[in-house]
């Protein structure tokens, strides 16, 4: 029997973690990542108590973490974790629920319907649509093609899954120029060959140029972006969708982060046209700032999704249920819908879009205070994304590691069109606008002295 006193032990130590958060560097010091190795050392050849293990966990562990769940990490697009995603989580973790199959977990098989037609109806993507659940944008990437690689081998008459892609009609994979480098290792995965691709070129913020499409035909894919990862940026999709579709190409939305401004009514301008489209990939553990991993694979058809992920074996046992497995890549995976399904749950449809567009607003604070300080931001700031230049890139890249050095926040470099950028990147529920204000006030501190 588990005891009580060993889970408050964990509650405790997460609470102590999660308040002590914001007194420390958002980035560890040297001297917490050294004692790591206290973690290490030979594998125990007997039993401990699991009370002194987690108590390892945390002394040796939590100060050696990155502070993401912080108020003040703006590295890459991270989101925190939502107190009701969080002991959701928890929650489920206790329940070691299997849900491959209905009748393995007839609880999260229903919780994963409940999250799907939620999460269709607060993004405004087809009702009909059906998604998988999988690790995250990489995995949904990989999810979509496949069900388009399915799509459009049918339509030739060619079974894809049976005979694989030797002697198969080719497939093209149209682009813009700054494709996620995920989309790449997902046709790579495919077979449909990453350097297989055609790229039409982009405007000044990452957009793909309508006019610079290549013909499209009823074997092409054409995948656009809703959110660049530089730049925020969205495709111009209801031109793109439209001659796609004229042309008989399935559309595919890489739509990781930026497909969220479609939750947030006042925003929705960005994100007109994307709803068109045949799948779409997106994050839950960006934006909807759920526990990793959660990623999102939603396509349109759904006999498409299911023929490319689903298989048979005698002991499986199919229910008329909606059995998860025949949508994801995996069979046995952990209940990730119940973290999605309990931010939903908590937020509610004005909950996501304020969290959406609270940081879209920091992003335009943080914008303008860079600006009024004389630096150059390189971007048109249209979601959650700041690229801001100190110079040259000798100086930029200086400013950026002090920055990451004096501990107030963190936020990773980028080149951006040749010009090297600190890119800023505003997406958890945590962080306030008075973070806004004191990242900035480091940022100047540390930029003097850097100059
Ligand atoms: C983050 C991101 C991905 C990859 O997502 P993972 O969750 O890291 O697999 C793909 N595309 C875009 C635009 C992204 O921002």
């Amino acid at each position: 029997m588990i005891s009580k006193e060993l889970l408050d032990l964990a509650a405790e130590l997460s609470f102590n973690y999660l308040n002590t958060l914001d007194s420390r560097g958002v980035f560890p010091t040297d001297a917490a990542i050294r004692a790591l190795p206290k973690l290490g050392g030979p594998l125990p050849e007997s039993p401990s108590d699991p009370s002194e293990v987690l108590r390892l966990m945390h002394e040796a562990g939590s100060p050696a973490t990155v502070a993401m769940a912080g108020r003040r990490y703006f590295g890459f697009v991270i989101g925190g974790s939502l107190p009701a995603a969080l002991a959701a989580n928890w929650l489920a973790t206790a329940w070691d629920q299997n849900p491959g199959l209905y009748v393995a977990s007839p609880a999260v098989s229903v919780i994963e319907e409940v999250a799907r037609d939620w999460l269709l109806d607060i993004l405004g993507l087809p009702p009909a649509a059906e998604i998988g659940f999988v690790t995250g944008a990489t995995m949904a990437n990989f999810t979509c093609l496949a069900a388009a690689r399915h799509a459009l081998l049918e339509r030739a008459g060619w079974d894809v899954e049976a005979h694989g892609l030797f002697n198969a009609p080719p497939i093209t994979f149209v682009t813009g120029q700054e494709v996620h480098a995920s989309v790449l290792k997902a046709l790579s995965l495919l077979g449909l060959g990453r350097e297989r691709i055609v790229r039409v070129p982009v405007d000044d913020q990452g957009r793909i140029d309508p006019d610079q499409l290549p013909m499209l035909d009823a074997m092409t894919i054409l995948c656009i972006q809703a959110g660049n990862v530089n730049t925020g940026a969205f495709d111009p999709a209801p031109e793109l969708c439209r001659v796609a579709h004229d042309a008989g190409a399935w559309v595919h939305v890489d739509g990781a982060f930026g497909i969220w401004l479609s939750a947030v009514p006042s925003r929705r301008q960005h994100t007109a046209g994307f709803a068109d489209a045949d799948s779409w990939s997106l994050d839950a553990h960006k934006w909807l700032n759920v526990p990793y991993d959660s990623g999102i694979a939603a396509v349109r058809e759904p006999r498409h999704l299911r023929a490319a992920m689903s298989t048979s074996a005698s002991y499986l046992i199919e229910s008329d249920h909606r059995d998860p497995y025949m949508y994801t890549p995996e069979m046995s995976r952990r209940a990730r819908a119940v973290d999605i399904w309990a931010a939903l749950r908590s937020l509610g449809r004005s909950g996501v879009a304020d969290l959406v567009d609270r940081n879209c607003r920091q992003a335009e604070r943080f914008a303008a205070g860079l600006r009024r300080a004389g630096f150059e931001v390189l971007n048109d700031v249209v979601a959650n994304q700041v690229l801001v230049t100190f110079g040259d890139a000798e100086s930029t890249l200086a400013t950026i590691a002090a920055i990451q050095r004096e501990g107030t926040l963190w936020a990773g470099q980028t080149v951006y069109r040749g010009r090297t950028a600190l890119r800023i990147s505003v997406s958890s529920w945590a962080t306030t606008d008075d973070d806004i204000d004191r990242s900035l006030e480091a940022i100047f501190r540390v930029a003097r002295r850097v100059e």
